[in-house]
């Protein structure tokens, strides 16, 4: 089948919720991908971080047709033997003291919220139905209706509500609007450390350490949604550890599995946790024993394969040699890690249409800022190339 017929059968198929760049990959190895007419690219985008450990990655590969091979669900109906050994790897390498597996990103989201008020309303002693939830304008984390319902993004929302109610919105980076809008109905702060699908926005240093001081004195959970963020990501395991901070909740998705099946999880104290009774709260899928087998191998990649110490390094590479791109069209340069945004003053799009042409995929954010989020496997020598395109097209188009 020739890309055209793939895209038009797509198009008369299947639901219009994305927009993609017109490029149909057919198969990927390590941080390249191959469209059907055999043309390489460099993927600048790692499936929103969620290939971290590079595509295909063997020792991910292995484990996940072992285990296929074995058992791939139970339910938890029943116990299975991958599921303890997955705990058991998060409590050591996280030193959270349990986690509660899902599956997507926003499913981690919901149980965390789900756990929050509960936490409120059975440990903090709020009144039933009562508890307040704080979040962050410009969030983004998932696209369930409780979760689109607290977006500040109208596309999010549009056409979808009734919303439930009990979440208030504030200004992120902004440490006196969080103190003031406490109160003590809530029970928890949710925030992305550095906000990711909004941009790669990063607060003001010291901001995370304000939050978590202002939620220890308010007896509110500070929840931090580390899906897209975290595993590395941002030059560290987690991204609020730049800050020396431990939150009270954490989400993890995404890279989780190096982007060979959805495994999520929520990490959290035996307290926050500790409030779910058999039949409160599940999911079907959540932590089988072939996600869990995938997830234990890929946290094994992160680990060995030193990709919080490859980011930090690679990333302040990249970070300067874009920042030596000079165009009238770029705002900004900005990021932590290999998690970096090209701000311009006018769409992306086709900056992103011109460098996928040069052999490099990037997707733009927010219409006009330019993601770079390449694998964290990434070689100095590929990085260099695709930086070089960037720096073509940014030129070129200029
Ligand atoms: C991607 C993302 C989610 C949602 O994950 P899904 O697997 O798409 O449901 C939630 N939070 C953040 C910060 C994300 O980047």
């Amino acid at each position: 089948m020739t890309a055209a017929d793939s895209m038009q059968m797509e198009d008369q198929f299947g639901a219009h919720n994305y927009h993609p760049l017109d490029v149909v990959i057919e198969r990927a190895e390590g941080a390249w991908v191959y469209d059907v007419g055999g043309k390489r690219y460099l993927d600048m985008l790692a499936a929103y971080s969620a290939v971290n450990q590079g595509h295909c990655h063997p020792a991910i590969l292995r484990a996940m047709c072992e285990q296929a091979q074995k058992v791939t669900l139970t339910s938890r109906a029943f116990r299975n033997d991958q599921l303890p050994l997955l705990l058991r790897d998060l409590h050591a390498l996280t030193g959270f003291e349990m986690a509660l597996p899902m599956n997507s990103g926003a499913e981690a989201v919901e149980t965390a919220l789900k756990a929050a008020r509960k936490w409120g309303e059975t440990v903090k002693g709020i009144a039933p139905g009562a508890a307040e939830i704080l979040v962050c304008a410009n969030n983004f984390h998932g696209r369930t209706i409780s979760i689109v319902g607290f977006s500040s993004d109208p596309q999010y929302r549009h056409g979808f509500g009734p919303f439930p109610a009990g979440f208030q919105c504030v200004p992120f980076g902004d440490a006196d609007a969080l103190r003031r809008a406490m109160s003590e109905n809530t029970c928890a702060f949710l925030v992305e450390p550095i906000q990711g699908e909004a941009g790669i926005v990063l607060p003001p240093a010291g901001y995370l350490r304000q939050a978590a001081a202002i939620c220890r004195e308010h007896n509110v959970l500070l929840v931090c949604d580390e899906i897209q963020s975290g595993l590395g990501r941002t030059g560290k395991l987690f991204a609020y550890e730049h800050e020396g901070i431990r939150p009270d909740v954490v989400t993890v998705g995404k890279a989780l599995s190096g982007g060979f099946y959805p495994v999520s999880a929520v990490l959290a104290s035996r307290e926050v946790l500790g409030v779910f009774r058999p039949g409160d709260h599940g999911s079907t899928f959540g932590g089988n024993p072939l996600a869990c087998a995938i997830a234990r191998a890929a946290l094994r990649v992160v680990v060995d394969e030193h990709l919080p110490e490859r980011s930090a390094d690679l990333g302040a590479h990249a970070l300067a040699r874009l920042r030596q791109i000079r165009s009238d069209r770029i705002v900004e340069v900005r990021g932590r890690g290999l998690w970096l945004a090209i701000e311009l003053n006018t769409p992306a799009r086709r900056f992103c249409e011109a460098l996928r042409d040069r052999g490099v995929l990037c997707k733009e954010t927010h219409d006009t800022v330019i993601r770079i989020a390449p694998p964290l496997t990434i070689s100095r020598a590929d990085l260099d190339w695709g930086l070089g395109q960037i720096d073509r097209v940014l030129r070129d188009l200029d």
